[in-house]
């Protein structure tokens, strides 16, 4: 079993918020667990307790070379005596970058497959070869979402219900933890971020993910795709600078895939009166800051 550190709620303050009279929480689940952070932590503990069930000793994944879900995989097969493999994507660049290089050092095998066999990724084939290569293992896809990560973060809700909220807001990569909170939060409404250029689709993906866990069709929710400043990982001095002084002011570090992104949108969007006034808003810090 992975440990479990309980999370403190933030209050934001600052004078803009006051004069906009608005309430900002963070829910700091950043702070959960060294090395398997935030949403990855509740993403994660039924896909161990799964291959657990099922007498697997070994966890196959997928990711890009700075997947914070790599990272938490590998630290969290290692937590629980578990082997791990990770299917990256391209080619092995040496030196190794510090979210492969702990990977490595937790002991997952590192694998790199070439862009174009990563698109095959999902195919029965493929998966074949690999249980041909590597021997049985249990499978968690990239990103790590699935229906186990989708209960597990349902079950994260109950943690979050317990603070009083009109809003909950998150950034969204595949939107597994988005559907968690949906299905989970039931009527109240919910907000993510799209961290990816071109977001719209997410907004398909996240309503069956969330369907299909649930068998309902849920409407208080909606994914804000403005925020994702050039795609996946890209940044700029805005973005960048955003962040440093957010932590200046706040003693809270952010990063630039995800909870940059959110809390940028965030003050935006109330800075754009997309919010009533007297709203309290609750976001996740979902992690991302590696190494704790
Ligand atoms: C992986 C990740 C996300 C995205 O989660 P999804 O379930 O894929 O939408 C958000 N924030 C952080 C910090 C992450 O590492």
């Amino acid at each position: 079993m992975l440990a479990y550190n309980e999370t403190p709620v933030q209050q934001i303050q600052s004078d803009f918020l006051e004069k906009a009279r608005m309430r900002l929480f963070l829910k700091r689940e950043d702070l959960n667990h060294p090395f398997v952070s935030g949403n990855k932590w509740w993403k994660l503990k039924y896909n161990l307790e799964e291959a657990r069930k099922k007498g697997q000793q070994k966890l196959l994944t997928f990711g890009g070379p700075y997947s914070n879900h790599i990272y938490a995989t590998a630290a969290a097969a290692k937590a629980c005596g578990m082997e791990s493999i990770g299917m990256i994507r391209g080619e092995e660049r040496l030196p190794l970058n510090s979210t492969l290089e702990f990977a490595c050092r937790e002991g997952m095998k590192l694998h790199y497959v070439s862009r174009e066999m990563y698109r095959k990724k999902a195919e029965p084939g493929f998966v074949k070869d690999l249980e041909k290569k590597f021997g049985d293992f249990f499978l968690i896809p990239e990103g790590g979402t699935n229906e186990w990560a989708i209960q597990g973060c349902v079950e994260w809700t109950k943690k979050i219900q317990e603070t009083k909220f009109d809003y909950l807001c998150l950034p969204v990569g595949t939107g597994g933890t988005m559907a968690g909170m949906i299905a989970g939060l039931q009527e109240r409404n919910v907000i993510g971020f799209s961290v990816l250029k071109d977001g719209d689709f997410l907004t398909k993906d996240v309503s069956k993910l969330t369907f299909d866990y649930t068998g309902k069709v849920f409407s208080n929710w909606r994914i804000e795709t403005q925020y994702h400043f050039g795609g996946y990982a890209k940044s700029n001095n805005a973005l960048q600078d955003f962040i440093q002084q957010f932590e200046q002011d706040h003693d809270i570090a952010l990063d630039r895939v995800y909870t940059g992104k959110m809390m940028f949108g965030i003050l935006d969007s109330i800075k754009q009166n997309k919010f009533e006034r007297e709203t309290t808003i609750l976001a996740l810090h979902t992690g991302g800051l590696k190494g704790g």
